[in-house]
C-alpha cells in the first residue's frame, strides 16, 4: 500500500511538471518556430538574414525570376497559408500577392516603409536608404510575432547590423559613381526599374520601355525618340536586364549606334545565387565600369563579408 502511495505521488509530480513546463508554459525549444513568408525584390534575403533562426521563412519568388508575372505555385500558396506573416514589396510589384487573403499578417513592407513615393515605382531597393527602411519595417514585424526574449534581441543586434551594412554600401556606391566623367553619369536600361538608383546619385536614367513593369512593346514610332534620348544621353552602352538580349535592345542599339553592355543589370529582385549586397554592387560596378569608372571590387567584397557574418 505504501509502495503504491509512494508510486501515486511521484506520478502526480512528474504529470504537474509536465504541465507547468511542457503545456502551461512551453520552453522556447517545445514552442513552433513562427512561420514568415517572404514575397517578391529582395525580401527573401532581407527576410532570412533579419530572422536568422528565429522563423521559418519561406521564400515566393526565385532569385532572377521576374516578380511582375510571376503567379504562384500551390506549393506557395501552401507556404503562405500556414504562415503566421506574409512580407510583400507592394507597390503592385507582383500583382498576385496583393490579393492575398488568409489568416496571417499581410504587411506590405515598401508602402509602409517609403510612404512617400509618388509614381508608386515598386523597384525601392536600389537605393540603400530604402532597403535600410525596408529593414526596420521587417524587424519590427518579426518582434511582433512568439519568439523567446533571447531571439528577440538577438534580432534587434542583426537589424543594427543590416542597417550599418546599407549605410555603407550607400557611401560606397557613391564613391564609385563619382569616378564616372560627368558625361557618362547614365543608366539605360529595358525597363523603368532604376530611378530611386539614378535619383539618389544624380544619375540620369533612360529607360527603353517607359513602363515599370517588363515585357512592355516598343510602338515603331518610339523607336526614334528612344533612339533619340539614348544617343543624346552620352551614354557609352546600353544595359541588358537578361539574356538572350531582348529584340527591342538590340533594335536601340542598332539604331542608337550604342554597344550593349556584356554584363547584366539586376532590376527585379537579387541574382541567382547573389545577396542583395553582392547583387547592389554587381549592378554599381556594371554600370560604372562600362561607363568609364573604377569600380573597387575589393571593397564590395568586404561588404558582402559582413552581410555573410550577420548571424
Ligand atoms: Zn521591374
Amino acid at each position: 500500500m505504501g509502495v503504491c502511495y509512494s508510486r501515486l505521488l511521484r506520478s502526480t509530480a512528474l504529470i504537474a511538471a509536465g504541465l507547468a513546463t511542457g503545456l502551461a508554459n512551453p520552453s522556447p525549444s517545445q514552442a513552433a518556430t513562427p512561420a514568415v513568408v517572404a514575397g517578391d525584390g529582395v525580401l527573401c534575403d532581407l527576410t532570412r538574414t533579419l530572422s536568422g533562426g528565429a522563423t521559418d521563412v519561406r521564400c515566393l519568388i526565385p532569385p532572377g525570376a521576374d516578380p511582375h508575372h510571376f503567379q504562384l505555385t500551390p506549393a506557395n500558396r501552401r507556404d503562405i497559408s500556414n504562415s503566421e506573416l506574409v512580407l510583400i514589396n507592394g507597390y503592385n510589384l507582383n500583382p498576385s500577392l496583393s490579393r492575398l487573403d488568409g489568416n496571417f499578417e499581410l504587411i506590405a513592407v515598401g508602402e509602409r516603409a517609403v510612404p512617400n513615393n509618388p509614381n508608386k515605382d515598386p523597384h525601392l531597393w536600389h537605393s540603400p536608404a530604402n532597403t535600410g527602411a525596408m529593414a526596420n519595417v521587417v524587424a519590427d514585424a518579426l518582434q511582433q510575432l512568439p519568439i523567446n526574449a533571447e531571439s528577440k534581441q538577438a534580432l534587434k543586434r542583426r537589424q543594427q547590423n543590416v542597417i550599418a551594412i546599407l549605410k555603407d554600401l550607400d557611401t560606397w556606391n557613391r564613391q564609385q559613381i563619382s569616378t564616372i566623367p560627368a558625361d557618362h553619369r547614365v543608366l539605360v536600361s529595358e525597363h523603368l526599374a532604376f530611378e530611386f538608383f539614378t535619383d539618389r546619385y544624380g544619375m540620369r536614367h533612360v529607360a527603353m520601355i517607359d513602363d515599370y513593369a517588363t515585357g512592355g512593346t516598343l510602338r515603331p514610332s518610339s523607336l526614334r525618340a528612344i533612339s533619340n534620348a539614348v544617343k543624346a544621353s552620352k551614354t557609352k552602352v546600353l544595359f541588358p536586364e537578361q539574356f538572350p538580349v531582348s529584340k527591342t535592345m538590340k533594335r536601340i542599339s542598332r539604331s542608337s549606334g550604342k554597344p550593349i553592355a556584356k554584363n547584366l543589370v539586376f532590376a527585379d529582385g537579387t541574382a541567382p545565387g547573389k545577396s542583395l549586397i553582392e547583387t547592389a554592387t554587381s549592378n554599381t560596378c556594371t554600370v560604372v565600369n562600362a561607363q568609364g569608372g573604377s569600380c573597387n571590387q575589393a571593397s564590395a567584397e568586404r561588404l558582402q563579408q559582413r552581410w555573410s557574418a550577420v548571424q
